[in-house]
């Protein structure tokens, strides 16, 4: 389903992806753990089209085509999603409303006629109801004074309601409390689904104690250095990054 091959991809004249291969078949969920600095996140920017990034080689392609010559939008609309590390804070508008105008500007973007209100209502309650979410949370501002479980519960509802092919869910290096990890966790199991992938990116195990991988990859300077089963992702809580470190230099 996604495929990518030998991505070289430069910030600021820094070579930061080193000829990248990778595949991801549909329903699969697939983790990537590597060391910090070794070029994760930059990966889940460039699939989603984040711009300051220069890429050099290779390709991307989804569902046979290759993200690479679309823009940011037209990723959001061919189905990739990337779950924000940082959501916005946006006081004064109610969560509802953001959400509503995320749904139509994909709708929009694929061709498709504005959602209604009531078709609006019935689609949230299903999901908040799918994926136990207080709806009161949702006449909230967005994001603001949300707790660290519930950014990620806008997170996740925002995932189920765009309904997208690809997801990518980048842990940050500070990672989350005991709280978000379960919320995203019980998030992803939930959508988890046999036409949909998941790209779950993490420098640490725990995440996947929640999220069982079909498979996982090791990142070291730029590339996969090594690919397996969920018991990958025990030997390097095990013996850690070091020899993959060492390999990579
Ligand atoms: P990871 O998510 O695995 O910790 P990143 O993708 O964040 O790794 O970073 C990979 C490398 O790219 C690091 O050495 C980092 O310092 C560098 N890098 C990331 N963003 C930029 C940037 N905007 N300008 C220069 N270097 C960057
Ligand atoms: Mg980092
Ligand atoms: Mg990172």
């Amino acid at each position: 389903m996604l495929q990518i091959n030998n991505l070289v991809v430069e910030i600021d004249g820094k070579r930061i992806l080193n000829g990248l291969d990778l595949s991801v078949k549909a329903g699969e969920v697939a983790a990537i753990m590597g060391p910090n600095g070794s070029g994760k996140s930059t990966l889940s920017y460039v699939i989603a089209g984040k711009e300051d990034y220069e890429v050099l080689d290779g390709e991307i392609v989804l569902d046979g085509q290759n993200l690479l010559e679309m823009d940011p939008h037209e990723r959001a609309a061919h189905g990739v999603f990337l779950a924000f590390q940082y959501p916005l804070e946006i006081p004064g508008v109610a969560t509802m409303t953001f959400l509503k105008s995320v749904m139509n500007a994909q709708r929009k973007a694929r061709g498709e006629e504005e959602l209604t209100t009531p078709d609006f209502m019935r689609r949230v309650k299903k999901a908040a109801e799918r994926l136990h979410i207080d709806q009161e949370m949702l006449k909230r501002a967005l994001n603001v004074g949300f707790s660290g479980g519930e950014k990620k519960r806008m997170e996740i509802l925002q995932m189920a309601l765009l309904e997208p092919r690809f997801c990518i869910l980048d842990e940050t290096d500070s990672g989350l409390d005991i709280d978000a990890l379960r919320v995203v966790a019980e998030g992803v199991n939930a959508l988890r689904d046999p036409k949909r992938a998941f790209l779950v990116i993490t420098h640490y195990q725990r995440l996947l104690n929640h999220i069982v991988p079909d498979s996982v990859h090791v990142m070291a300077n730029g590339r996969i250095v090594r690919s397996g089963g969920k018991e990958l992702a025990l030997e390097l809580e095990a013996s850690g990054y070091a020899e993959y470190k060492e390999e990579a230099a």
